[in-house]
């Protein structure tokens, strides 16, 4: 098969990032936008721009009609879905599949299987993966969940199948509190996902967020090491790098290979994540999610190992074998990524979209910026706070670390509020310097640091 004309349904810095990897690859690129989007710096670089709608993402990037339409108009032979918006829409692959186009990841039938957590669940187990102890599939009956819970044990969670970006999670700390917070979160998540499925998962205290990455061809899966994404505030990653240096060899070789089994015994086709719960007191982890896509922190991957998983998931997408054999993935060093936000970290992250009145870029040796930003950009108020993503490379973490305070140091965006001074703060912390977290560290850590935070944006102002 192979694509020649890859239309993007998605924006902000994945589009930017989606577009390079099709240009490296001699790909044309179509990127569509929403009326609050005609300004952004991949409708300016693309070969051509197609507007699909409306500022609001229901009329716009999830309209699946207007994007077929625009597919159709200007002639691509494929669509990359980026993440969030329709990255692990079933439906969404099928259209573009039944519409005689590429769709650039897994079919729709493995995102139902694997998107679906409590489906997803199933297969981790049928696969021989350990998962967090919980109930089998959805709950349907509510007095056996109830009962159920109380087997595994108190505190549990209430997980949405369809749930994702940290929604449509709550934790009962007893069977009182479990029979009101059950109803409210298949409630919300029917609100946001149109789909009100609940499942339960004992809560791990004190774990770690750790994860794979693969890749696969329909036949062949890879993996290309693990992330380590413990830094998280609303159960929303602020943080992550690869590999984890929480893991010995031996952990992280049985981690990869439980997640290529995995994803192997699926058949799964392109770029996918497995996520875990790694407990450091006890050695062991267990497998939560996978999510069916490209994921914001995939540079770290890519600095560690030097391979683009954009161009290669694009590749495998046209039909192409999988270029990279395991043994051809090596790792070497270390890399950290900070996520951009324009929130402020001084202010309870409250979003603060602007005009970007000024700009200085960090560069220089390890250094890679993925972001949208331009001066005189007015940051749309719609969408996602992401603006983009810091992410150094050194040969240890250690000196990662260094680099990243050198990068923050060249950093300057005016205009907006960014969640960098939250980043420098953090940079003098003892425990995070010496990897002493878990998911639920940074959460209290904010609370207790306020006032270096505010320091800390005093001084970048
Ligand atoms: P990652 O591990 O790649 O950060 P996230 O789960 O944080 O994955 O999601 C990435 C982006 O996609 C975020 O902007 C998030 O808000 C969005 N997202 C994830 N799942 C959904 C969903 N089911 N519906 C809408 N947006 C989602
Ligand atoms: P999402 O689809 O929203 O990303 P996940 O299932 O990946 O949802 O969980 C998001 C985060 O919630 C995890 O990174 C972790 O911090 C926390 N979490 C999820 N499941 C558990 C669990 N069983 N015990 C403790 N924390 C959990
Ligand atoms: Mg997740």
């Amino acid at each position: 098969m192979g694509i020649t004309k890859l239309l993007i349904a998605n924006r902000g810095e994945i589009a930017l990032r989606i577009q390079r990897a099709a240009r490296d690859l001699g790909i044309k690129t179509v990127q569509v936008h929403s009326e609050a989007d005609t300004e952004m710096l991949a409708v300016k670089l693309a070969d051509e721009a197609i507007c699909i709608g409306p500022a609001p993402a229901a009329k716009s990037y999830l309209d699946i009609d207007a994007i077929l339409k625009a597919a159709r108009d200007s002639g691509a032979d494929a669509i990359h879905p980026g993440y969030g918006f329709l990255s692990e829409n079933a439906e969404f692959a099928d259209a573009v599949v039944a519409a005689g186009l590429i769709f650039v990841g897994p079919s729709g039938d493995t995102i139902r299987m694997m998107g679906d957590k409590a489906a997803a669940r199933a297969s981790a187990l049928a696969a021989g993966v350990p998962t967090v102890p919980g109930s089998e599939g959805i709950i349907t009956d509510m007095a056996a969940a109830e009962a159920l819970a109380g087997q595994i044990g108190f505190p549990v969670m209430i997980k949405a199948a369809a749930g994702g970006g940290g929604r449509g999670i709550r934790v009962a700390e007893t069977a009182e509190e479990f029979r009101t917070l059950a109803p409210q979160a298949s409630a919300e998540a029917k609100a946001a996902f149109g789909d009100g499925g609940i499942y339960i998962e004992k809560l791990i205290a004190r774990a770690r967020h750790v994860e794979v990455q693969i890749m696969g061809d329909g036949q062949d899966v890879v993996h290309f090491f693990d992330r380590e994404c413990s830094l998280q505030r609303r159960r929303q990653k602020v943080w992550e790098e690869a590999p984890s240096a929480a893991l010995d060899d031996t952990t992280r070789e049985a981690l990869c290979q439980s997640a290529v089994a995995l994803a192997k015994s699926v058949n799964y086709l392109g770029a996918g994540t497995l996520e875990y719960l790694y407990d450091d007191a006890t050695g062991a982890f267990y497998f939560i999610e996978m999510n069916t896509r490209i994921q914001v922190e995939h540079p770290v991957t890519e600095m560690i190992t030097g391979h683009d998983l954009l161009a290669e998931m694009i590749r495998v997408a046209g039909g192409a074998p999988l270029s990279l054999r395991q043994s051809d993935i090596q790792r070497r060093g270390h890399a950290i990524e900070v996520r951009l936000n324009a929130e402020d970290p001084a202010n309870n992250f409250m979003p603060f979209p602007g005009v970007v009145s000024g700009l200085r870029l960090p560069d220089g040796p390890g250094v890679r910026m993925d972001h949208m930003l331009y001066q005189g950009y007015a940051i749309p108020p719609f969408y996602d706070s992401l603006l983009g993503k810091l992410v150094v490379w050194a040969d240890t973490r250690e000196a990662a670390l260094t680099r990243l305070g050198r990068a923050l140091g060249e950093l300057q965006v005016d205009g907006l509020p960014t969640t960098a001074p939250l980043f420098s703060a953090l940079l003098g912390d003892a425990e995070l310097r010496a990897n002493h977290v878990h998911t639920k560290w940074l959460e209290p850590w904010l609370e207790t640091h306020a006032h270096l935070i505010a320091q800390e944006k005093d001084k970048a102002a």
